[in-house]
C-alpha cells in the first residue's frame, strides 16, 4: 500500500512515527513557511502534561520537550491549578520527523495520482479535503516576547478573556529564557494589532516587552462534526483512492480554548489504530470527540440567538467541563461565573 500524508505537524508527523511502527512507511510532504523565529507554524506551545503518554508511545520522553510547568495559571484575575505546560514544539517536530521520508515540498498532482492512500494532515489549509460542511475558524496573532520587569516581578501565565470583545482570549505562555508567547485570538476578531498594544500599555507600569518573532494564523474550531467529510474514496486513473484527514484538517481542536497539539495526537493514534478502515475511523473520531460537537453549539448560540440574553446553564456546564477536562481546578460557580464575563462581551465593538 502507498502512501503520502501531506503535512509534517504535530498530527502527520506523529501519524508517520506510528505507522511506521506497523511496518507501514509513508512518504511525508511539507511545503510550509518556515520565516518564524522557531522555523514552524503554528507556534503555540501550551500542553497538558498528559501529552506524555502520547509521547511514550513513540519512544520520546516529555522530560526532553518540557519548558516550564504551568501549575498555576491566571483566568481573569481568578489564579486556578493546572496541569498545563509549555513544551518546545519545533524540538518535538524536529525529533518526530527524525527518521521519517520527509520531503520538504507540495505534492503535485501527477504524484499524487501514485498513491493508494492519501493522508490530509494540512491543519487548517486542509488542501486534500472538500471544504468542511460548516466551518468555523478564529484568527490568531502571537508574539513571541522577551520581558523584563523592574525588581523580582515576574509575568505569570495566563488566559484573559476579558481582554477582548466577543468569544476569543488573549494568553501568556512561558517560553524559556525569560521570553513568552502572548497571543489574542478570537472569533471574527480584526483589531489583534490594537488590542496587544493596549495589553502592552497597560502592563508597562511593571514589566517592559521587546518583540523577537510574531506570527498571524487560523484555528479550525467547527470540531470534526462540522468537519465532514472526514475522508472520501475517489477513483484516480483507474485506481479507487482514499483521502483521509487527520488532526485540524478535520476540526479535533477545543472550540473553547483552541487547543488542538494533543487531540490532533490522539486523532493519528485513532487513525493509526483503524488504518485502513475509514468508517471505523470516522465513526470513532464522532464519538471520541463528541464534547467538541457541543463545545461549537455553544459558540454558534452565543454568536446567534443568545447574543443579547448570554449563554443558558448547559453553556456554562460545557465550560466548566472544558475547564476539568483540561485539568483546571475551577469551583464550579467560577466556571459559571467566568462564561458570564466572557459572554458580557459579545455585544461590544471590536
Ligand atoms: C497562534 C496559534 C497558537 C496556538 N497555540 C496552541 C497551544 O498553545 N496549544 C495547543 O494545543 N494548540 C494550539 N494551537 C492549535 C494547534 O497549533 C493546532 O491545532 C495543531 O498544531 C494542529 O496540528 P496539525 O498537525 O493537525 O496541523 P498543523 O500543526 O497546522 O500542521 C499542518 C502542516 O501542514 C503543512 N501544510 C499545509 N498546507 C500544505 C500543503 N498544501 N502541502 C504540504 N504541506 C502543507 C504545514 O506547513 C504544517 O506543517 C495554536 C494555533 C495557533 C494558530
Amino acid at each position: 500500500m502507498k502512501i503520502a500524508i501531506v503535512g509534517a505537524g504535530i498530527s502527520g508527523a506523529y501519524l508517520a512515527k506510528l505507522l511506521g511502527q506497523e511496518g507501514l512507511y509513508p512518504d511525508v510532504y511539507d511545503a510550509g513557511a518556515q520565516d518564524t523565529l522557531c522555523g514552524y507554524r503554528s507556534c503555540g506551545w501550551g500542553a497538558p502534561i498528559g501529552i506524555e503518554k502520547y509521547l511514550a508511545e513513540v519512544d520520546l520522553d516529555l522530560n526532553e520537550y518540557l519548558i516550564e510547568p504551568m501549575f498555576s495559571m491566571n483566568f481573569d484575575g481568578l489564579e486556578a491549578k493546572t496541569p498545563l505546560c509549555t513544551i518546545n514544539k519545533p524540538r518535538l517536530l524536529r525529533d518526530l520527523n527524525a527518521g521519517i521520508r520527509l520531503k520538504r515540498q507540495k505534492l503535485g498532482q501527477e504524484e499524487a495520482d501514485s498513491y493508494d492512500v492519501l493522508v490530509d494532515a494540512t491543519g487548517i489549509t486542509r488542501a486534500l479535503l472538500p471544504p468542511c460542511r460548516s466551518d468555523l475558524t478564529l484568527p490568531t496573532l502571537q508574539h513571541r516576547v522577551a520581558v523584563s520587569s523592574e525588581g523580582d516581578v515576574r509575568l505569570g501565565a495566563g488566559v484573559y478573556g476579558n481582554r477582548i470583545p466577543g468569544l476569543g482570549y488573549l494568553w501568556i505562555f512561558p517560553v524559556g529564557n525569560g521570553q513568552y508567547h502572548i497571543g489574542i485570538g478570537g472569533i471574527g476578531l480584526v483589531h489583534h494589532e490594537s488590542l496587544m498594544e493596549r495589553f502592552y500599555r497597560e502592563s508597562s507600569d511593571q514589566f517592559s516587552f521587546r518583540p523577537l518573532c510574531r506570527c498571524t494564523g487560523v484555528v479550525r474550531v467547527a470540531s470534526p462534526y462540522y468537519s465532514t467529510p472526514l475522508s472520501l474514496t475517489q477513483r484516480r486513473k483507474g485506481k479507487t483512492q482514499a483521502v483521509i484527514g487527520v488532526g485540524e484538517s478535520i476540526g479535533t481542536v477545543s472550540p473553547f480554548t483552541g487547543e488542538g497539539i494533543v487531540y490532533s495526537l490522539e486523532c493519528a493514534g485513532i487513525l493509526a489504530d483503524s488504518w485502513p478502515d475509514q468508517e471505523e475511523y470516522g465513526n470513532l473520531v464522532l464519538a471520541r470527540f463528541g464534547w467538541m460537537k457541543k463545545e461549537r453549539e455553544t459558540l454558534d448560540y452565543l454568536l446567534g440567538q443568545g447574543r443579547n440574553g448570554g449563554p443558558r446553564l448547559r453553556d456554562r456546564w460545557r465550560f466548566y467541563k472544558n475547564a476539568r477536562r483540561s485539568g483546571i481546578d475551577l469551583p464550579v460557580l467560577e466556571a459559571f461565573k467566568r462564561m458570564g464575563s466572557l459572554s458580557r462581551w459579545v455585544d461590544a465593538p471590536d
